[in-house]
Order: C-alpha cells, then structure tokens, then sequence
C-alpha cells in the first residue's frame, strides 16, 4: 500500500547536494506521490484519469509538465476529496473560508506535524537559532491558528527554546514581559510589531537600548518588495527594535515555512518537502529561473492533504543559484503582488501600484499618470506623465526613467504637463497625491 515514508530520501545533507542529485530525487518523489494520491484521493484520481496522466509518465521531475494544474477553485469544490488520510488519524485541523463562504479544512496527521516541524527548525537553525533562545510569540496559537501553534511547539521541542506565548495583547503586559523575561527574540505580524515599538517608545520605553534583541521574525505579510529589498516596515521596524529582521514565508493552503538564513538572500525551499515553479500566469508555461511568475508549488510528504502543481496566485522569482551561505536549494524572492492585479507590459509583469509608488517617490514629482499603449511600430511602450514646481526637470525625468529601468525593467517615454491636466485625468481615482495607471491596449490596435 502506497505510504509517505518516501520524503525521508535523501538523508543528510539534504540542503548541500547538487542541483542533479536533488532533481533525481524529486523525479522519484513525484512519481510516488501521483501514486500516493490516486490511491487514497478520489478528486486526484479522477482529475488525472480525465487527462490521461499515470504515476508511470513521470520518469523525471521535468515530467511534471505534463501534471495539471490545480488553484484555490479546486480546493473550494473537492476539498474532502483531496484528503487523503482518515479522520482518525487527524490530529488538527486548520480551516479557512472560500470565497463562497464554506469553510476549506486543512487536517494535519501526527506526520505532518513532525515534518512541519522540522522542516522549520532547519529554517531556525540556519538563523543561529537555539536552546539559549527565548522568544517571545506574539501571535496566538488558538482559535484554530495551526501553523502558529506548530512553530512554537518546534521552538519548544525541536530547538529547546523558552516559549513566550503572550499573543497579540495590550502594551501593558507586553511591556511587563518584555522588561522582566527579557526574550533575546521577538516573533510576530511584522505591522503589529512596528505599532507596538512605537507605542514603547511613546511610553519613555526605548526597545533598541533596552533589551538585547538578537533578531525579530515574521510570518504572514511581506517585508520585502522588488526582489529582494526591505520595505519601510522593515527599515523602520528594524530600527525600533534594534535587531534584525527575518522573514518566513507561510500559507495557511500550504501549511508551511520557508525561512531568509543569514545570508537575506530570499527565502529557502526545502526541496524535500517542496517542489517550486513560477510560470506565466496567461499561459500556464514554466518560466526560465530568474523570471517573475506565478509561483506553483508542490508538496512532497504531505500526508492528510497533499498539494500537487498548485497555483497560488502569488507572483515572485526563484533563484537556483548557490547561497553565500552555502545551501544549494532555490530560494523564493519577495511576493510582489498577487495575479489578478499585475499587468504584462513587454513581456514583464507589473503592479500599476508599484509603478505610481516609485515615480511619486522620485523626488520633484509633484503629480504622475503613466499609460501603456503602443508606439507607431506597433510595439508596447509605457508613457509617463509627471507634472513638478521644480524647474529641473530634465533630472527628474532621468531619474524617473532610470527607476523604472532598475526596478522593472522598463524603459518609460517621459512627458511633463501642467499639474491642471495631470489632476484632470486622474479625476476621481484614489489617493491622496493624483496619480494613475491607464491601460489603453484595449482600446488600440497593435
Ligand atoms: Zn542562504
């Protein structure tokens, strides 16, 4: 009978081996899990039969081009489906609401609790993390918030740490703990942390100064953008606290962890336990390394509920090359955006957002709109159009146009206009500053 036990290939050193060992690996993994699904899943059995996909077709991990897709819709209509252990071997279980308001239920066996674990206590090792550690957990760990009580448990017996599960309450008592447990680590929504250090620091109470922070961790919301820089709430956050800040990134779908190391070269992928592409969002066709797409991933080892090919809708990048701090597995670069809201424009997907907070950021730019349409060639072309009280103008049109080269890869036609026509056009949109993006390919012929 078809069992799980197949994620413990590979042994030791699993994070230095060569990209050829760890895709002969992965090759072999993916064709027992098919296996594993069509025995215990009646959704993955049928959703292959009707594309005529076998276990057999997967000789390499390449062969899984030939796997379908699967996203958030499927989970919606065939959750219990997908399930491919019993109830009585669930342990937990961790719900989220579709769209249609029915509850999705991601249930967690005895093994998936153990893998979860210390899959993430790999991730901790390489930040130095260890029993000397106390960490102080902002997060709460009930009301079904099962991978936040899973970390804490692998912070508390995978890694020997004192737990501090205060969750996210009052200023008061935070304080009271902070001063007197004196946690060397601080763990939480990276927002919250940052209202907190500055309510501290309202309060004559100087976290820098005070405590001897080692490092501050997060889960949940990003604190990178474009590649791979740190957002202001990371800058700002950092600086309160007087330590570090590291990134884990985690779903509730994918029940997982994927940790920065020292390096803050992106997020490591336990290629184990996950098999990661990005794709073109439109087309569905997997994109050459580096790339920006739409991150699909796949879970090796899972046992109650397996993902295989999943869209997640999340558009990023995946660096294949070694990290300086030694680990040969990929890693996944900042969440940019999520797919219904990016934008292809030459080939290069954007966040219009991401465009306006850029150029309103250059400074002199007093008003933008930025248009994509298409020059007489008949080739895509972005167009933006600034307005400034500034008289140097030629500066800040270079300095827009070297932004959006280094950022995303664009090579804007730069316009001036008065601030009246910019605040015309951009009428009635939101924002404090006007500003705007206009689409006009649809109402072009190329
Ligand atoms: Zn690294």
């Amino acid at each position: 009978m078809a069992d799980i036990s197949f994620i413990h290939r590979g042994k030791v050193e699993k994070e230095k081996m060569s990209p050829v060992q760890i895709r002969n690996i992965q090759g072999e993994n993916l064709s027992d899990l098919l296996e594993y699904v069509n025995f215990y899943s009646p959704f993955y059995r049928k959703y292959y039969q009707s594309f005529g996909v076998s276990p057999q077709d997967i000789r390499s991990i390449d062969d899984i081009e030939k796997i379908p897709f699967i996203g958030r819709e499927h989970l919606e209509a065939h959750s219990d489906d997908m399930i491919c252990a019993p109830r009585s071997k669930w342990i937990d279980l961790c719900p989220t609401s579709g769209t249609s308001g029915k509850s999705i239920f991601f249930p967690m066996t005895r093994n998936d609790h153990f893998l979860f674990s210390a899959i993430c206590a790999r991730g901790a090792k390489s930040l130095g993390i260890n029993e000397q550690d106390t960490v102080q957990i902002m997060f709460t760990s009930d009301n079904m918030m099962q991978p936040t009580k899973i970390m804490t448990h692998m912070f508390q017996f995978n890694l020997g740490c004192l737990a501090l599960r205060v969750g996210p309450v009052g200023v008061e008592k935070q304080i009271k703990i902070l001063k007197e447990l004196k946690p060397s680590i601080i763990f939480g929504f990276s927002t919250y942390m940052l209202s907190l250090g500055r309510e501290l620091q309202k309060q004559g109470f100087n976290p820098a100064e005070e405590l001897n922070l080692k490092m501050l961790l997060t889960t949940g919301g990003t604190i990178y953008q474009h590649r791979w820089t740190p957002t202001t709430v990371h800058k700002e956050t950092s600086k309160i606290w007087g330590a570090p800040f590291y990134s884990i990134l985690g779903s509730t779908e994918l029940n997982t962890g994927m940790w920065e190391c020292l390096a803050r070269q992106g997020h490591h992928v336990h290629w184990d336990y996950y098999y990661t592409e990005i794709v073109d969002p439109d087309s569905g066709k997997i994109l050459p390394p580096g790339s920006t797409g739409e991150l699909v991933l796949t879970t090796f080892g899972r046992e109650a509920f397996p993902l295989i090919r999943y869209r997640t809708g999340d558009i990023t990048s995946i660096e294949n090359i070694e990290c300086p701090c030694g680990k040969t597995n990929p890693r996944i670069m900042a969440i940019i955006g999520r797919r219904d809201q990016a934008v292809k424009i030459k080939g290069t997907l954007v966040f219009p957002q991401q465009i306006e907070e850029t150029v309103l950021a250059v400074p002199g730019v007093s008003a933008h709109f930025s248009e994509v349409g298409y020059d007489q060639s008949g080739n895509e072309q972005i167009t933006i159009t600034y307005s400034s009280d500034s008289e140097e103008t030629e500066k800040i049109s270079e300095q827009i146009k070297q932004t959006l080269k280094s950022g995303f890869l664009l090579t804007p036609v730069i316009r001036t206009a008065s601030k009246e026509e910019v605040e015309k056009v951009c009428a009635g949109l939101p924002g404090s500053k006007p500003s705007g993006f206009f689409d006009r390919r649809k109402n072009q012929i190329p």
